[in-house]
Formats: C-alpha cells, sequence, structure tokens
C-alpha cells in the first residue's frame, strides 16, 4: 500500500457487522461472578498523585454512576463524569472529568478517557484504548429528532450502529467517528481527524475525511512502510 496524504483507506479486513455476536471478543468484560456491589465504593479523598492502581473503585463524589453500571477493580471516575445503566467498564480504567458513557456501552481494560468525550450507546471501546479529550462517536446514520410524518422518534424508533475500536488503539483530542466505523489495533487517529470509513490495524489517519498518512508500532511510533516488520514493531520496541 502506497503511503501518502492522500491514499484512500482501504480495510483489510471484511466490513464488520455492527453489534453482532462474536464482536466482542477483544473485550475484556468484567466477569459477572465478581461484580463488585452495585454501587462502587465513593471517596472523599481522591489519590490525585498516586501513581499505582490498587484493587479500589475510585468515584468523584460529584460523578454519576447508575446502580445498574459496572465498574472493574482499580478503575478512577473523575469529577461530573456519568456511566449509564448497563454500561460495562474493566480494570484499571481512568474516565476524565465530564467524560458521557452511554447505556449499554462495553469498554475493556486498562481503558483512558479524557476530559468531556462522549461515548454513545453502540460504542465498543476494546482494553488498552486511549480516548483523548472531546472526542465524538455518532451512533446513527438518519439523525432525526422527529419522524417523516412529524412525530417525535422515541428511542426504539432509532437503530444505532455499532462502533467498535480495538485493543491498543487511540484517538486523538476533538476527532469524530462516524456510526459502523471500526478502527483496527493499535491504529491510531490524529486529534480532529473525523473518521468515514474503516482504519485498518496499526495504520494512522488525519485529516476530514481521515486519510491514512503512516503506519504505527504498538508504542505509537510512527513506521516507515519498509520498515514494518511482521509483528510490527519499531527499532526502540525490538
Ligand atoms: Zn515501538
Amino acid at each position: 500500500m502506497q503511503v501518502s496524504k492522500k491514499t484512500k483507506i482501504t480495510p483489510e479486513k471484511e466490513n464488520p457487522a455492527p453489534c453482532s455476536t462474536g464482536q466482542e471478543e477483544f473485550l475484556t468484560p468484567y466477569p459477572e461472578e465478581s461484580a463488585p456491589s452495585a454501587y462502587p465504593i465513593t471517596l472523599t479523598q481522591y489519590p490525585e498523585e498516586q501513581e499505582e492502581f490498587d484493587s479500589r473503585i475510585y468515584v468523584h463524589p460529584s460523578a454519576t454512576i447508575s446502580p445498574l453500571a459496572r465498574i472493574g477493580s482499580g478503575s478512577r471516575i473523575w469529577q461530573q463524569a456519568q456511566i449509564r445503566e448497563r454500561a460495562v467498564l474493566g480494570e484499571q480504567c481512568t474516565i476524565g472529568k465530564g467524560v458521557y458513557i452511554d447505556r449499554d456501552v462495553a469498554i475493556g481494560s486498562q481503558v483512558v478517557i479524557q476530559n468531556y468525550t462522549t461515548v454513545v450507546r453502540g460504542v465498543m471501546l476494546g482494553s488498552g484504548v486511549f480516548i483523548g479529550s472531546n472526542v465524538s462517536f455518532a451512533n446513527e446514520y438518519v439523525p432525526r429528532a422527529i419522524s417523516g410524518n412529524g412525530q417525535l422518534k422515541r428511542n426504539s424508533d432509532i437503530d444505532f450502529e455499532c462502533i467498535l475500536v480495538r485493543y491498543g488503539a487511540s484517538i486523538g483530542s476533538g476527532a469524530v467517528i462516524l456510526p459502523g466505523v471500526r478502527i483496527g489495533l493499535f491504529a491510531s487517529v490524529s486529534p480532529g481527524a473525523v473518521v468515514t470509513q474503516d482504519v485498518p490495524d496499526y495504520v494512522r489517519v488525519a485529516g476530514n475525511p481521515a486519510q491514512l498518512v503512516d503506519y504505527v508500532c504498538r508504542c505509537g511510533r510512527s513506521l516507515k512502510p519498509e520498515d514494518r516488520t511482521a509483528d510490527w514493531t519499531c527499532d526502540s520496541c525490538r
């Protein structure tokens, strides 16, 4: 594949079947049998400078967590974040200030979501995913408040499209991810990109609409096409 600013993204795999059974294998969901108490521990003493994660769940008093949400051990939920019903969050996640996690969203372990990002219904984030601040996920191809005959649409009238972000991928601040998009393993979306189609594994995209700009190592460093190895590692990681 040629690498240039204008290279069209060509998904290396089949088109995703949004939200279908079998897409969840890359997630590390919190195990049902060991779910913590319905409501996580609320601490008024937030571990501001604590680098090491422990097994406790830290929730800032100003955050709103549904009793029906499940939060994995060691996760931290910052100020004014909201986590809705049946959302599942893995272990050692960091949820920044003002982050909104919608109903039924599935998030793996060791995921970082920075301030004011909105994760809407239909989004699935694999483990090790990084989401910058103010990232938007769009989950409807046909967004309308009302139907064609002027009736207010209900939730049951809306077809939510799944967005999958696979293990180790990162999405820069201010990016917009359109419905049905799948972002591959360790892929990287540059800040402000508008991602309209699938991003293959180990590819970096940028711009509007997002285009392939180069390849990336698992660590996030750029990889020239000629430097690519079978395991996609840069000199520093070898
Ligand atoms: Zn590397």
